[in-house]
């Protein structure tokens, strides 16, 4: 019996040794260490010995079972890590394979549109001036031209922080944060950025909205200049065909005041729901900055002008996409922000 064992031990040793390939050591392990192996079988011939020899003879055959399954432990990691080995050797990663998606973020249609929009100043020499969305009513108004009694104050209505301190209800208190700034220097720059109304919310206002300013200041700067920047502006945006109207308007801090349209994109002036049948649609608000703008950023009008203007962000986009509601700019609806 002990001599079986010793041979039946020595010969799983070498048929281990002898595996190559992964598949084969299942079969192994049925042919020695299974419930119809040649251990079990072995041990059967247990109950034939004697009762002296008996316990010599389980106590091996436990030695040499644990041995081989030790053996086997081993040899499985082996073969298991050549495997591996030969695999990414011979290039067995496939990388002609699809590779899992992932699903990346992209931009906001608004952030779209204001990259294309600073693009387009930028190459007609405009730089970017950040200001804050938190502002004092000095900047938002006072400076601008725009005195606590003034009836124009109406024109904006107004998320009040404090009694001095309100959220910014345009672009255009930058406009002062700027010229001091950078005074007595030329200017030429956009301030981009977000815009606070108390306004009730219908699918063409939203209380929240971004805008962007315009600003340019220096010698001999004129209203043909405002109009031909307008002008480049629209043709780059929305197409070279493009053409522009000029209205008088009113603001409190430019005079004189205009508003700037252009031919409607959709009808191309004929007339359609989207420019309420007029042919134009709205580019922005604009004019000579006021003198009393001027004094107040640190530049004496006398010797100095410049041009401002303002204009939407969302308004464009709607456009061109044809969405007709602001509100989907605003409410995180994938299904909506997906599309662009
Ligand atoms: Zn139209």
């Amino acid at each position: 019996m002990l001599e079986a064992l010793a041979a039946l031990e020595k010969e799983g040793q070498e048929a281990l040794k002898a595996l190559r390939e992964e598949s084969e050591l299942p079969v192994w392990y049925r042919e020695f260490l299974g419930r119809k192996g040649k251990l079990t079988d072995l041990l059967r011939g247990l109950g034939a010995l004697s009762p002296e020899e008996r316990p010599k003879a389980g106590q091996r055959a436990n030695e040499v079972k644990t041995a081989l399954e030790e053996a086997f432990a081993t040899r499985q990691t082996e073969i298991k890590n050549a495997a591996m080995e030969a695999s990414l050797a011979s290039g067995g990663l496939d990388i002609t394979l699809p590779g899992r998606p992932v699903s990346p973020g992209h931009l906001h249609l608004s952030t779209h549109t204001l990259r294309r929009i600073r693009e387009i100043f930028a190459e007609m020499g405009f730089q970017v001036y950040d200001s804050p969305e938190v502002e004092t009513d000095e900047n938002n108004f006072e400076l601008l031209n725009i005195p606590p009694y003034h009836p124009a104050r109406d024109m904006w209505d107004t998320f009040w922080v404090n009694e001095q301190v309100v959220m910014r209800t345009h672009t255009s208190p930058g406009q002062i944060r700027c010229m001091r700034e950078n005074h007595p220097h030329p200017i030429r720059v956009i301030l981009p950025g977000k815009c606070y109304r108390y306004e009730q919310i219908t699918p063409r206002s939203e209380h929240q909205f971004y805008q962007v300013e315009g600003l340019a200041i220096g010698h001999n700067i004129r209203i043909t200049d405002l109009i031909g920047t307008m002008r480049e502006f629209a043709r780059k945006m929305h197409g070279e065909e493009r053409r522009l109207r000029i209205r008088s308007s009113y603001f409190p801090f430019t005079e004189p005041s205009i508003e700037i349209d252009m031919d409607c994109i959709l009808c191309v002036g004929k007339g359609c729901r989207v420019c309420k049948h007029t042919g134009w649609l709205e580019v922005a608000g604009a004019g000579m900055v006021h003198p009393v703008v001027l004094r107040n950023g640190g530049y004496d009008p006398e010797e100095w002008s410049g041009f401002a203007f303002g204009m939407g962000v969302e308004r464009p986009a709607m456009l061109h996409h044809g969405i007709e509601d602001i509100r989907f700019f605003y409410n995180n609806d994938l299904r909506f922000l997906q599309q662009f």
